[in-house]
């Protein structure tokens, strides 16, 4: 189904760049035939008008000769009958011939070129016309030669004058036929160039146009790919802001839910199936994700597998649904199930985009963290809480300055003796009076990266109080403190301890750093050259909380530290009532035993009753910590219950 979704968007993007393209070309082929088709109508045309100029002009030009001669000739019979006497008969004759001779052969050229075509009707009518006035001349000549003179004169005067007129009206119409012809193709030729003017123009804008679109297109394409993500092709996070944004200044942001969301142990998929098929499981899920939202709503990846996506508040019931009942198919037959954890916020305009976003993440935080629950909303008293960690994080520098922290002492039992070994220090921030537990504030500071100023502040503190203890002539015990994996990155760490040991000359055995068991580690590398840098300085490390990590075991085969402070958890587990309570105290027994053989000093952490001790006991397990023998309690009380009383 995702490869559909996905290959549907492909087809529908490469599909609209070859519509345009195809309709580009279409109208250019359109319009170079429009223009072709013009030419040779125009071509036509062309021919047509050269015939007309070739062919017809001629012959206007020699009806326009023979109807001048027309008139010299008649002028020329006129001037002879008037003035009979002082004209020279011979000359007249011979110049009448030498006209009619030219009229003739005028007339001739004139039928043969308009032979075929529409003016030989015309040029008919004007031959007609020459003969009739010649032939009422030669008539006129006659009568005046009989002496007829008066008859010759009237003749001349009437006949031959409608004769010539006969013949100008055919010549001007023959005049008037040849000049609308030639009219008539001018326009034509004028209105097609006009019209391949507009083809050629409709042309150009429609190639404009397709250029346009392609270019805005391209644009979109290439903006669209700065807004996506590289592998599943969902949008990025700065688009996610974008967009919100957006909203916000549009008013309708308090629309919306802001959905966090993440796969649950990822990591584990890419360990077990590799980071190639991590990566497919990442693009089916996106694009599954993707298909579940519409138009107005945006899903978005901000690296590994957390996911954002911007829901109508109104659609998020459904939409979690679908997303719950997720499962991810990927190459051929491999099925890798994927399931979901959310964290909901709603948005409203009281507080910042980015307010909302962290608080998506702390109920997602909560999802990850729940083993019942997948979706988390964020709440009220979870903005409370943000209030309270913000107050925290801004007040802590002050407080460390004001000595607001104050270290507790937890002892540490040898179940054999019921003597005092040891203790832990642990850390209290006194506000106002009030004493807030370290699981309030610790993870804040270790998001925030402050808790390696903490933990030196306590450890130099709980320095200060041994070499107080000595002063005073109060043995102390050996005291461990606390150090978060966030230190190990300080390749002098070992040093910057050894400098606050030797400022109050404390001899090692009175000094224990605790870290935290954690899967987290990236190699132990760190850890073992820390910790084999503290053996030189015959100081002990412990690993805290043994058991709770995943990677217990392989930690404990490449870390040689000298305590193992198995987490109160494996107790809590034990007991009677508790289910398999058998298999877990076999269990704690059997790592006992293995933890001894590595000559390992085991301390059993969260001891609260009597049970709890003789179980240990019974197993062989000598030193323990927990309520049952005391809470961690201040310094003065520590003092006077446990060093001062042993
Ligand atoms: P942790 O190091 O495992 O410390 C033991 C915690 O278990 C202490 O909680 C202690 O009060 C509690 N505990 C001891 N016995 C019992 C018991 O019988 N039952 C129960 N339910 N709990 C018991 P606390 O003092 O609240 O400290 C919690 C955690 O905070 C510590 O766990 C440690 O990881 C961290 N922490 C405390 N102080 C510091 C510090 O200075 N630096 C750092 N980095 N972490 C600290
Ligand atoms: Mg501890
Ligand atoms: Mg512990």
């Amino acid at each position: 189904m995702e490869n559909n979704v996905s290959r549907e968007k492909n087809i529908m993007k490469i599909r609209l760049p070859i519509r345009i393209a195809g309709f580009a070309v279409l109208s250019f082929i359109i319009s170079l035939s429009v223009i072709i088709y013009l030419r040779v109508e125009l071509g036509l045309l062309k021919t047509q008008y050269v015939k007309i100029v070739e062919e017809y002009y001629p012959s206007l030009e020699s009806v326009d000769t023979i109807s001048r001669c027309v008139y010299s000739h008649q002028a020329l019979v006129f001037h002879y009958m008037l003035n009979a006497e002082d004209v020279d008969k011979d000359e007249f004759y011979e110049r009448i011939d030498g006209i009619e001779k030219t009229i003739f052969e005028e007339l001739k050229k004139t039928n043969k070129s308009t032979k075929g075509t529409i003016l030989e009707e015309y040029s008919h009518d004007v031959s007609a016309d020459i003969n009739a006035y010649f032939s009422n001349v030669d008539m006129a000549l006659e009568f005046y030669e009989d002496g007829d003179e008066k008859t010759a004169i009237y003749y001349v005067e009437e006949t031959l004058k409608n004769e010539v007129q006969t013949l100008n009206i055919d010549v001007e119409e023959l005049n008037n036929l040849v000049n609308v012809n030639v009219r008539e193709i001018r326009t034509n030729m004028r209105r097609i160039l006009k019209m391949e003017e507009e083809v050629i123009v409709v042309a150009i804008i429609i190639l404009m146009l397709s250029l346009i679109f392609s270019l805005i297109f391209c644009l979109k394409m290439s903006s669209d790919a700065v807004d996506r993500d590289n592998l599943t092709k969902v949008y990025n996070f700065d688009k996610l802001l974008e967009v919100c944004k957006k909203y916000l200044k549009k008013g309708k942001i308090e629309k919306y839910n802001i959905i966090a969301m993440s796969i649950k142990d990822f990591k584990l998929i890419n360990q077990e199936y590799g980071s190639q098929n991590g990566d497919n499981v990442l693009k089916a899920y996106a694009a599954l994700i993707a298909s579940f939202v519409s138009k107005n709503e945006i899903v978005a990846r901000n690296g590994a597998d957390n996911f954002f996506v911007l829901k109508e508040k109104e659609t998020t019931e459904e939409f979690l649904n679908k997303v719950l009942e997720l499962r991810v198919h990927v190459i051929g037959d491999l099925e890798i199930p994927v399931f979901t954890r959310c964290g909901v916020c709603a948005f409203s305009t009281k507080y910042t985009i980015q307010d909302h976003i962290s608080a998506a993440l702390l109920s997602l935080e909560d999802a990850r963290k729940s083993k019942h629950k997948d979706v988390f909303y964020f709440t009220d008293e979870d903005r409370q809480r943000v209030l309270k960690e913000r107050e925290y994080i801004a007040s802590f520098e002050q407080a460390l300055h004001n000595e607001q922290f104050h270290v507790y002492y937890q002892p540490k039992v040898d179940l054999e003796t019921n003597k005092i070994v040891g203790a832990e220090a642990l850390v209290r921030w006194v506000i106002d009076g009030k004493v807030i537990p370290p699981f309030d504030f610790i993870p804040i500071l270790e998001r925030e990266n402050k808790i390696t100023k903490l933990d030196f502040y306590v450890f130099d503190k709980a320095c200060q109080k041994i070499r107080d203890w000595l002063d005073r002539g109060i043995k102390p015990v050996r005291i461990s403190t606390n150090f978060s994996k966030e230190h190990l990155s300080n390749e002098n760490l070992a040093k910057e301890l050894m400098a606050i040991v030797e400022k109050y000359d404390i001899p090692s055995r009175y000094i224990e750093v605790e870290i935290t068991e954690s899967s987290a580690y990236g190699s132990y590398d760190e850890l073992a050259r820390f910790v084999d840098e503290m053996k030189e300085h015959k100081i002990y490390v412990a690993m805290d909380d043994f058991g709770t990590a995943y990677s217990s075991l392989s930690m404990l085969m490449e870390i040689d530290m000298d305590v193992i402070k198995l987490d109160r958890s494996f107790l809590m587990r034990t007991g009677e009532g508790k289910l398999k309570d058998k298999k877990n105290r076999r269990m704690i027994e059997d790592i006992l035993k293995m933890l001894h053989d590595l000559d390992k000093i085991v301390i059993c952490e969260g001891v609260e009753t009597q049970e709890n001790v003789d179980f240990l006991k019974s197993i062989g397990c000598r030193f323990a910590q927990g309520y049952l023998f005391d809470k961690p309690i201040p310094e003065d009380e520590f003092i006077d219950k446990w060093l001062n009383n042993r």
